[in-house]
């Protein structure tokens, strides 16, 4: 095994739970004899010059991130070892009712499986289901008499060089620990089309591994509400899991019988959430027609057509083209994550802040701003020293209702921030 020797005093921040090490932060690399250079996707032990032992790593001397430490003891790494982290990560779920939710089963680092996402939806193929059951809104339990217990399907993303080449192992033991606790798979698809690949040097890749997909997408029930899911055409894995409990929390806000802008919609998650928990209309803009036409679809499933408008349109552009008396009770902006590195952010902030200055315009008295970052490089401080900027600009007094961050699946691991990416603030506005 080869031998990761740190340089003096950069184990401070991998024994805080830390896991990754840059390659400046290496005195050098030894083999059975002497120096050595790593292979990419190779595992090694890192140390520091006292030879301290840190910790089981897989690396990849492409990678700026040179170690990606995955155990603190000299762990090996076969399907076994995957098998059991599988099995942890499930366990840590416990939160969900994984019979019938579909949730992010391994959040990597987070889950002590680097470079490694996995997504599990739980549903009926949708056609079957469309067949089977007119009634609108679809139901949970009308769907399950007519095709019986929901089938599930993953989406696997595999992000370094570790996990790309013990992909095999992957699949097995994934197949292996979910036929154990719920029955056979319908369909494993891989989604490593993530940016991350690149700087690990592999390609993009998609395709299906295993079973078979839906043509027409997979019909899935979150909080109740039906859904439908095209794991082979969405951006991510085709569904925002991280946002589910967040849209579940629209219930608590939600003006009844009033109007609602979802801005940033995708395929309509708050938009249709906000209208199935009692407000009167939505409007949903996005810049994408084929995520509309999925929202348009959702719509359809939760018999709400005539309470949902669809604008494609550019976000900025549309905020700006509303005068005053164009009102909402509620507004939520859930736009990409606009920094994407630290040296994005000052840019994303001035369109994190155009954004919210023009949602808090339009917001009538009382109404409520539902408002989401999810670039990681931009801190909770900083976020909502941005919104007291917009505030004051927009001359709109707030109140916080809520300060959230993503779904319980997708765990935040305390010493490793990276893990910790999602915002979502609720706000009132209120008179003085
Ligand atoms: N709210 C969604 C997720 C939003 S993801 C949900 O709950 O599922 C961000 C969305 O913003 C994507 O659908 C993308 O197409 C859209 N988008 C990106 N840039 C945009 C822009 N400039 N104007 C409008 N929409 C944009």
């Amino acid at each position: 095994m080869k031998r990761i020797i740190l340089k003096a005093g950069e184990e401070k921040r991998l024994l805080a739970g830390h896991p990754w090490v840059y390659d400046n932060e290496v005195d050098r690399i030894l083999g059975n004899s002497g120096s050595a250079s790593l292979q990419a996707g190779e595992i090694a032990d890192v140390e520091t010059p006292e030879k301290t032992y840190i910790g089981r790593a897989f690396v990849n001397p492409a990678s700026k991130i040179i170690a990606r430490l995955y155990s603190p003891s000299k762990e090996g790494v076969d399907k076994g070892f995957f098998k059991g982290r599988i099995r942890k990560a499930l366990a840590r779920r416990f939160m969900y009712d994984l019979t019938r939710e579909s949730a992010r089963i391994v959040f990597a680092e987070a889950d002590f499986l680097p470079g490694l996402m996995v997504d599990r939806f739980v549903g009926w193929d949708l056609a079957e289901a469309e067949r089977a059951v007119s009634n609108r809104p679809l139901a949970f339990r009308d769907v399950q008499n007519a095709l019986g217990p929901p089938r599930a399907w993953l989406a696997v993303q595999f992000l370094i060089a570790g996990m790309d080449c013990r992909r095999d192992d992957i699949v097995l033991a994934l197949e292996e620990v979910f036929a154990k606790d719920f029955g056979p798979l319908a369909g494993i698809v891989e989604k490593s089309g993530a940016a991350v690949r690149e700087l690990e040097g592999l390609p993009k890749r998609e395709g299906l591994l295993k079973g078979t997909l839906p043509s027409e997408g997979i019909l899935l029930f979150e909080n109740d509400f039906p859904f439908c899911a095209r794991l082979e055409q969405g951006q991510k894995t085709g569904h925002y899991l991280d946002q589910k409990d967040n849209r579940r929390r629209l219930s608590r806000y939600v003006p009844v019988g009033g109007r609602v802008l979802d801005a940033c919609a995708y395929t309509g998650g708050f938009g249709i959430h906000a209208l199935r928990y009692g407000a009167g209309e939505a409007v949903a803009v996005d810049a994408s027609r084929p995520a509309l036409d999925a929202a348009q679809k959702n719509a359809d499933l939760n018999g709400l057509d005539r309470r949902i408008t669809f604008i494609e349109a550019n976000i900025f552009d549309h905020l700006r083209s509303y005068s005053r008396h164009d009102g909402f009770d509620m507004i939520i902006l859930d736009p990409p994550g606009f920094a994407k590195s630290r040296s994005m952010l000052e840019e994303a902030l001035r369109g994190y802040k155009e954004i919210n200055l023009q949602a808090m315009r339009l917001l009538r008295p009382g109404g409520t701003l539902v408002t989401c970052s999810c670039s990681q490089v931009l801190g909770e401080n900083r976020f909502k020293r941005m919104l007291t900027e917009a505030a004051s600009d927009a001359d709109c007094r707030l109140i916080q209702l809520d300060f959230r961050g993503q779904s319980g699946d997708h765990p935040i691991l305390l010493g490793y921030d990276e893990s910790n990416y999602l915002k979502c603030a609720f706000y009132r506005q209120v008179g003085r």
